[in-house]
């Protein structure tokens, strides 16, 4: 399933001489022990080289040979990449932390509890055993469910590269479908989140075709409620667009209201304007387009709700 994924949606075809190709490419294999090892050898191999996490979505495109690294940098050795803990008033979450590990963290389901329904939603358990945070937000996959929820958490992603170290907002990460802010010589070391008010709403509602699928269109909503009015919103979409989307004006339309059917609709219809999904075995442009305004009322709602229980 997932190399037609790939397949599908890079219009690289699977099929070469006839036949598909589903055995990657020759590589040398490298395990760093720690985050400067990582970066040094990124920096030796220069464009020859690609980090490896759970490899769920790599090695896919390495079968593919849609990725044909000459050299794989495996960060599961590095220890510093593991783990979520608070700072102050921000969650630090480590790269390498896999989304099974996200579903089981106290801290996250106390404080930032859209991510275990979110990593719920990723494909299997299996896929979750091994897949990580840092893979998913890095890969710049539309289709990926945490960037969109990152966006609309403000989240931040420190950069480790030769040069030190850099923070790059989620909201100004993402430039085209498997383009990011991140220079080839540098890795995710982790992604800081500021905890949202204890009290706030939250919901991650994803339509897909069947368990473990990409979503046809989905949506995170995060707010604030005060005097049973919404006071703050942020709303992210995924797999509408050739990158995750901040719909800042859906969240504009609802800041202010009760949440009434009119609101609620204004903020659909904003959701629905700025996507421009592919159309694909999900269903046409048009189709998907519409379930992001769907989805965005669904996820507004329960938000809506949660905060007001
Ligand atoms: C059957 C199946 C179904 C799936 N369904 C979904 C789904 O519904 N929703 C969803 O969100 N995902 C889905 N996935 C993808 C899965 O969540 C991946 O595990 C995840 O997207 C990538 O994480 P990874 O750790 O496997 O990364 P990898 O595959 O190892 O890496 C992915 C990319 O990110 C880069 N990278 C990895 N870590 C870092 C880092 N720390 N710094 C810089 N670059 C890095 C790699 O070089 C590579 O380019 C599915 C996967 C499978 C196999």
């Amino acid at each position: 399933m997932l190399l037609s994924h790939y397949a599908r949606e890079s219009n690289v075809g699977a099929i070469r001489g006839g036949r598909t190709v589903l055995i990657p490419g020759a590589f040398a294999y490298h395990r760093p022990a720690d985050l400067a090892e990582a970066v040094a050898l990124l920096g030796r191999f220069d464009s020859d080289a690609r980090l490896i996490a759970g490899g769920h979505s790599l090695i896919p495109m390495m079968k593919l040979r849609l990725a044909l690294p000459g050299h794989l940098i495996d960060l599961a050795g590095i220890a510093e990449l593991k783990g979520a803990r608070l700072e102050g008033s921000e969650i630090v979450i480590g790269a390498m932390t896999t989304q099974h590990e996200i579903i089981g963290d106290d801290l996250l389901a106390q404080r930032v509890p859209i991510l275990r329904e979110t990593a719920e939603l990723i494909a299997d358990p299996q896929v979750r055993y091994v897949g990580t945070i840092g893979g998913n937000v890095a890969n710049g996959d539309p289709g990926n469910d945490m960037p969109a929820l990152m966006m609309a958490l403000s989240a931040t992603y420190v950069l480790r590269g030769a040069g030190g170290e850099r923070r790059v907002a989620a909201r100004g990460y993402y430039r085209s479908t498997y383009e990011t802010a991140a220079e080839p010589d540098e890795v995710l070391a982790a992604i800081r989140i500021p905890a949202p008010p204890r009290g706030h709403g939250w919901a991650y509602e994803k339509l897909k075709r069947k368990v473990g699928d990409y979503a046809t269109a989905a949506a995170a909503a995060i707010l604030t409620v005060s005097g049973g009015r919404i006071a703050t919103c942020a709303i992210g979409l995924t797999n509408v667009a050739g990158t995750p989307l901040l719909a800042a004006d859906a969240a504009a339309a609802v800041v202010g209201t009760a949440l009434d059917k009119p609101a609620l609709a204004r903020a659909a219809g904003a959701a629905t304007a700025i996507a421009q999904p592919a159309a694909d075995g999900r269903g046409s442009a048009e189709y998907r387009a519409k379930m992001a305004g769907v989805m965005t009322a669904r996820a507004l709602a329960r938000a809506f709700a949660r905060a007001r229980s």
